[in-house]
């Protein structure tokens, strides 16, 4: 299915492609966290014929639901909350997928392969798929938890926030990534003066090449936000006021924390499930635990196209690791590929990203087709495309999926070359 908002179509779920698989006809499967992953694992073990029992246990009170409205229609005010939902309670009722909202497993006991419950019970399993994604990283300063300072990852939260901006109210943005950038863009949409704190040298470091983040903080300025790299954060004080480590103070209404996500992996690590920056998996989503898989922003893949073990936090692989979790646990023999394909909306812009465009050695920077909009190709040590972004370049964009899934050698001289179409970059004698 496509994202709630643009770009529609483009972002399908390939797993659910796969090839024909015999789900065992009896037992039990247990998922672990009600989001976008747990959902659609749910979903997908119907959907393949699986005829056991499957029992859905979410921490959260509310149906799966997805998240990327949250910084955006939602935190604007032009959607409401339950918009977002993704399986209703009913639906999951019809695909008779046993649904506990409110219920969190709260302990893992494998040699038993049963789980147990918040709130007393317990649950066997045969498979157990933990989907339990993160919470945001709250930084260990003083007032980091203080009133007027919010994060941004559920429902609730958006809410909270909402009611926290308005015409003339100041926010800070604590973290120049795409969590801090679309609550910057949505808040200053909503007339808030918004400046956004950045510690590193420039915007969403982790993800993306110089050249887009540039055109990002471009974007930003010339809406009126006020964006400041290379900044660090003292503490918090009452009012709420940022004070950074040069001491200077700068007063706010409101403080959002982006500054990351902290996988809910506790969990598995307390089982003894092999854990790095969250659940590893190999590339059919088991962990180190027989019968046990994990996927969604919680599990750790390594994928030496992104330079090493990675959590892939996006609402692309969310669903698509979910199903292909699903599809591994009833025995289907295809490994997961991530598509790496992210997207983000800011002011009016679109901006998508297939693969790891950090983990380039070099980019290339041009315009869209027809002049419209910029494309950043990263490319590899090989001359591959190790990932790619398109700004308000939607046409382009499905190109450069195409080379990133073929891992396509590319030219680089006539990439560079913005008088030749785009597609005439594709190295020719690899062609022929
Ligand atoms: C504000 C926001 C905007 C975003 N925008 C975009 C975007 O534009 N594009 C994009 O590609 N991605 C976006 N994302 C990322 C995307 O939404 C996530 O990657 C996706 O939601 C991950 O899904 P998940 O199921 O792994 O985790 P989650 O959606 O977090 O679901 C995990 C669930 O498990 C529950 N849980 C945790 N522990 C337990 C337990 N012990 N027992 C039971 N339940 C438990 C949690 O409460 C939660 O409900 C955005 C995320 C946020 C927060």
């Amino acid at each position: 299915m496509s994202p709630p908002g643009r770009p529609k179509g483009e972002y399908r779920s390939a797993q659910r492609e796969g090839g024909p698989i015999r789900p065992p006809q009896a037992g039990a499967i247990v998922v672990a966290g009600a989001g976008q992953a747990g959902g659609h694992a749910a979903v997908a073990l119907r959907q393949h014929g699986y005829a056991g029992r499957v029992l859905l246990v979410g921490a959260e009170p509310h149906a799966p639901y997805e998240r990327p409205p949250l910084s955006k229609a939602v935190l604007g005010g032009q959607a409401a909350p339950e918009s977002t939902e993704l399986f209703s309670a009913q639906k999951l009722r019809e695909l008779d997928i046993e649904f506990r909202p409110g219920v969190a497993v709260r302990r893992l006991r494998l040699d038993a392969r049963r789980v147990e419950l918040s709130g007393g019970g317990s649950a066997a399993y045969d498979s157990l798929l933990l989907c339990t994604g993160g919470r945001p990283v709250v930084p260990l300063l003083p007032g980091a938890e203080g009133p007027g300072v919010y994060v941004l990852r559920t429902r609730d939260d958006a809410l909270k926030l909402r009611a926290a901006l308005g015409p003339g109210r100041r926010l800070l943005v604590v973290g120049g990534g795409w969590i801090g950038l679309e609550v910057a863009a949505t808040a200053r949409q909503a007339g808030c003066e918004v400046t956004v704190l950045e510690q590193a040298g420039r915007l969403c470091a982790r993800s993306v090449p110089a050249g887009i983040a540039a055109s990002l903080a471009a974007l930003h300025a010339a809406q009126g936000v006020a964006v400041r790299t290379g900044v660090r954060l003292a503490r918090i004080e009452h009012g709420p006021a940022a004070v950074l480590e040069d001491g200077e103070r700068l007063a706010a209404d409101a403080i959002l924390l982006g500054v990351g996500l902290r996988p809910n992996d506790e969990l598995a690590r307390a089982a003894g499930i092999a854990c790095e920056a969250g659940i590893l998996v190999d590339a059919y989503c088991r962990t180190s635990a027989p019968g046990v898989y994990a996927a969604g922003d919680v599990a750790v893949m390594r994928l030496p196209r992104a330079g090493g073990a990675v959590r892939l936090e996006s609402w692309q692989n969310a669903q698509d690791q979910g199903t292909a979790a699903a599809r591994a646990a009833l025995g289907a023999g295809e490994p997961y590929r991530p598509s790496g394909a992210v997207w983000s909306e800011q002011f009016d812009s679109m901006i998508q990203i297939v693969g790891f465009p950090a983990a380039g050695v070099r980019e290339v920077l041009r315009p869209g087709a027809g002049g419209r909009g910029l494309l950043s190709i990263a490319l590899d040590a090989e001359g591959r495309m190790a990932g790619g972004v398109a700004v308000d370049a939607g046409r382009d964009f499905r190109q450069l999926r195409v080379w990133y899934q073929d891992e396509a050698p590319l030219d680089e001289v006539r990439l560079r070359n913005a008088e030749l179409p785009l597609a005439a970059a594709r190295n020719e004698k690899e062609r022929a």
